[in-house]
């Protein structure tokens, strides 16, 4: 039996191709390198000693995905591929819809065709909006999304919902993440973004490398610890091993599933600059701007359902976080191009 994982050359889904391995799970990634490249799998080749199979295509190639399922004898599929700078999706949201909702209905309906009925889907923790209050457990409102990124995730728990109410064979987990930050321990692979960064940690090790001048620190006067946004931000590894522990439990679910996966501790931005500081032994410059439009004050996760039902529960802390990040950007000052 095989996993199929989409988006799997890109950050989260390297990451999780290599714990897949670890684990001795045969795996497929189909991946159009929209956001990324293919030496991020070759480095999980080097890790591992084991090989991935590699399509490069497009989810929304059904053409594609029927080789692919006609091909080998898929388990199970890890639905990671996508876009997902919100920014973007505001002033391109048909290409948003396009990739993130269209496409995951070619690829269900191939999956359906193929009678592949086990899926595992990247959501997110934006799905809960303006409408839910911290800690977010998985029973608050969803909805009141800001950007067209965060509808299209909305958009597809809807789908998948009712996919698994017409069709009692799928079981569907979806797994809400945080904010996915750190880097495999061995440095070799790990997050590189296209330009300049639009998330913190990115940003603050760029600046560490000389790459960006300074921080900008976006509002210093929100109703938290310090004045600045809290989030909860979690290690990639651990985001990994959430997604094995929900394969593990895809023949318990009946329909359709959503967790979170979080740590449940929230940081400031002053926290995460700190923190950086200590691992990195470097100083970083910053300075404080205005607020960035659609930013909540405060978002951080119940763990408490992963926990129970998954039997998972991440276990890196902040130092890990930095030592991971620093030891990935030091060693890769310009990504996988270094
Ligand atoms: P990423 O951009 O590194 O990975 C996505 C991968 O999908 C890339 O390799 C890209 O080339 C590929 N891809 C995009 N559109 C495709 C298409 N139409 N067909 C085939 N491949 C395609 O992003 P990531 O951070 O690894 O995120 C993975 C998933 O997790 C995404 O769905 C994202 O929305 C979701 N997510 C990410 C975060 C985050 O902060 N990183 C948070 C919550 C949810
Ligand atoms: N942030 C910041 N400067 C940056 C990027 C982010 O001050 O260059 C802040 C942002 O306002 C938020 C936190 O860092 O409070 C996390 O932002 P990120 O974009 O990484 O995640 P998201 O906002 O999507 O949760």
């Amino acid at each position: 039996m095989t996993v199929l994982v989409t988006g799997g050359a890109g950050y989260i889904g390297s990451h999780t191709v290599l714990a897949l391995l670890e684990q001795g799970e045969q795996v497929v990634v189909l991946d159009n390198l929209s956001n990324s490249v293919v030496e991020s799998l070759r480095r999980v080749e080097q890790l591992t000693g084991r090989s991935v199979t590699f399509y490069h295509g497009d989810i929304r190639n059904a053409a594609c995905l029927d080789e692919i399922f006609t091909q080998y004898h898929i388990s199970t599929v890890i639905h990671f591929a996508g876009l997902k700078a919100v920014g973007e999706s505001v002033s391109n949201p048909l290409e948003y819809y396009q990739n993130n909702v269209a496409g995951t209905l070619t690829l269900l309906q191939q999956m359906q065709q193929a009678k592949v009925y086990r899926l595992i889907f990247s959501s997110s923790a934006t799905v809960y909006g303006t409408n839910a209050t911290v800690p977010y457990t998985e029973s608050a409102p969803v909805g009141a999304t800001t950007n067209p990124y965060g509808t299209s995730k909305l958009m597809v728990e809807q789908v998948l919902q009712d996919l698994a109410r017409a069709e009692p064979h799928f079981s569907i987990i979806a797994l809400r993440y945080f904010n996915p930050v750190g880097a495999h321990e061995s440095g070799l692979i790990g997050e590189d973004p296209n330009g300049i960064p639009n998330n913190l940690l990115p940003y603050i090790s760029q600046v560490a490398v000389g790459k960006l001048a300074r921080l900008g620190i976006f509002g210093d006067d929100y109703p938290t610890k310090d004045g600045t946004g809290v989030r909860d931000y979690i290690h990639v590894m651990d985001l990994a091993e959430g997604h094995l522990a929900a394969m593990r439990s895809l023949p318990r679910v009946n329909g359709f599933k959503a967790y979170n996966l979080g740590t449940g501790v929230g940081y400031s931005v002053f926290e995460m600059l700190r923190a950086f500081e200590k691992a990195s032994g470097i100083t970083i410059p910053y300075q404080v701007l205005p607020r960035r439009a659609g930013d909540l004050a405060a978002c951080w996760a119940d763990t408490t359902l992963a926990k129970q039902e998954l039997g998972w529960k991440a276990v890196r802390g902040i130092d890990v976080m930095m030592r991971d990040t620093w030891n990935w950007q030091r060693q890769n000052p310009q990504g996988y191009q270094s």
